[in-house]
C-alpha cells in the first residue's frame, strides 16, 4: 500500500469503512498525494488523453458555439465562459484563440476557470498566459457569484466526481463501502439496507444489480442548469457516459493509459464513473432549464465542421495532414470516441436550440 492507502487504512480502523464517494474524492483530491493534486494527470504522459490533447479542433469549435448561441440569444452583456476542470488549459487556450474570429463576444468576456488542484492551476496559468483578457480562477463552482450569462463547458468533469454504488440483495439496496482486509483495502456491502426509490427506467433491480449515483454530479447539474435558465446562456457537458437505464458498476481505475485495480494504489490512477446522462437530463430539467437530446460527441463534431477545419489545417501544413486527419478519426469514429462520449446541452427554456443540436 502507499502512503495515501496507509493514511486510508488508518482512517477506516479509526473510524469504520468508508462509502465509495469517500474514497473517490480522497485519491482523486487528496491535496498531498491525490490524483489531480499531485502528479502528471492528463496527456501522453499521464494516466489518460483527453480531447483537446488530441486536436486543437475540439476546443475551437467548442468556441465558436458558444459566440453562435450568445449571438442567437441576442448577444447579451457581460457574458461569462466558465469551464470546469480545465486539466492542462489546453481547451480554453485552443478556445480564446478561435474566439479572435469573433471578437464582438470574445472582448465582453471574462473568463473563468474552476480547478481543485493547484498543480493543474498552475499549469492553465501557464497556458493562459498571454490570454489578454481577464481569467480568474475559482476552485469550486459554488465560488462563483451568479450574477451574468455564463457559458459553461465541461469535458471528462462529471465522470471525476464521486459516485456512491449500492448493491441489490435479498434483504434490499446495500450500500458498497471501502474497508480495511488485512494491510489492504476491500470492498463490502454495509449490513444495513437502504430504503432508496429508484426510477421506474431502470427497471426491476435483481440480486446482484449494482446502482450508482453521483449526488456532486447531479446537484452541480441542476445548480448550473438554474444559473442558465436566470441569467442566460448554456451548458455543454461532454463525457463517457450512458442514455441507457439499467444497472451496472462502471467504477474504473486508469493508470499510464492501463486499466488499474480500483483499490489497489490510491492517488497513482485515475478513478472515474460512467455519467447517468438521464440522470443528469433529470437534474437539469429540475433546475428549469431546457435540455436537447443527448448527442454522440462524433455527431457533434461532425455538425459543427470537424471535417472542414480539419482540412483547412492539412493544408495549411501538409506534413501534418495524417496527423489532422488521424486526430479527427480518433475524436469521431464510432469505434474510437465518437460514441462512447455523449454531448449534453443545457439552454434556457425557449431558447433557440444550439449548433450541431438542432
Ligand atoms: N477537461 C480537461 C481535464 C479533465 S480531467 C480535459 O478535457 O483535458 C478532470 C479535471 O477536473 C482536472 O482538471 C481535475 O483537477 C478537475 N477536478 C476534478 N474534480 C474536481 C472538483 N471536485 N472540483 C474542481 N475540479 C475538479
Amino acid at each position: 500500500m502507499n502512503p495515501l492507502g496507509e493514511r486510508i487504512l488508518r482512517t477506516i480502523r479509526a473510524t469504520g469503512p468508508l462509502p465509495v464517494s469517500t474514497f473517490m474524492s480522497l485519491a482523486l483530491l487528496d491535496p498531498k498525494a491525490g490524483f489531480y493534486a499531485s502528479r502528471e494527470a492528463i496527456g501522453t504522459r499521464g494516466a489518460f488523453i483527453t480531447a483537446p490533447e488530441i486536436s486543437q479542433i475540439f476546443g475551437e469549435l467548442l468556441a465558436l458555439w458558444c459566440a453562435q448561441l450568445w449571438r442567437d440569444q441576442g448577444s447579451p452583456g457581460n457574458p461569462r465562459l466558465i469551464e470546469l476542470g480545465p486539466g492542462r488549459g489546453t481547451l480554453m487556450r485552443d478556445a480564446l484563440r478561435a474566439l479572435r474570429g469573433a471578437p464582438d463576444f470574445l472582448e465582453s468576456l471574462e473568463v473563468v476557470l474552476v480547478e481543485a488542484s493547484p498543480m493543474l492551476k498552475e499549469s492553465q496559468q501557464e497556458l493562459l498566459r498571454n490570454a489578454h483578457l481577464p481569467v480568474c480562477w475559482v476552485q469550486q463552482w459554488s465560488e462563483i457569484v451568479q450574477d451574468r450569462p455564463l457559458f459553461l463547458l465541461a469535458n471528462e468533469f462529471l465522470d471525476a466526481l464521486p459516485i456512491r454504488q449500492f448493491v441489490m440483495t435479498i434483504r434490499g439496496w446495500c450500500e458498497r463501502v471501502v474497508m480495511a482486509a488485512g494491510d489492504e483495502l476491500g470492498f463490502a456491502l454495509s449490513p444495513h439496507p437502504v430504503p432508496l426509490i429508484v426510477s421506474k427506467r431502470r427497471g426491476v433491480a435483481e440480486p446482484g444489480a449494482v446502482l450508482e449515483i453521483s449526488t456532486a454530479a447531479e446537484a452541480l447539474v441542476e445548480d448550473i442548469s438554474r444559473a442558465v435558465a436566470t441569467q442566460g446562456g448554456a451548458a455543454l457537458f461532454i463525457d463517457y457516459g450512458h442514455a441507457a437505464d439499467g444497472f451496472g458498476d462502471t467504477l474504473q481505475a486508469v493508470a499510464h493509459h492501463n486499466p488499474v485495480d480500483v483499490l489497489a494504489c490510491p492517488g497513482e490512477a485515475d478513478l472515474s464513473a460512467h455519467v447517468d446522462f438521464a440522470s443528469m437530463a433529470e437534474s437539469a430539467r429540475r433546475g428549469g432549464a431546457q435540455v436537447c437530446p443527448l448527442l454522440e460527441q462524433g455527431t457533434l463534431l461532425r455538425a459543427l465542421g470537424i471535417e472542414i477545419r480539419a482540412d483547412i489545417l492539412a493544408s495549411a501544413d501538409p506534413a501534418c495532414a495524417t496527423e489532422v486527419r488521424n486526430a479527427v478519426l480518433r475524436l469521431t469514429d464510432r469505434g474510437a470516441m465518437g460514441a462512447l462520449f455523449k454531448a449534453m446541452a443545457v439552454t434556457p427554456p425557449g431558447a433557440p436550440s444550439p449548433p450541431g443540436f438542432e
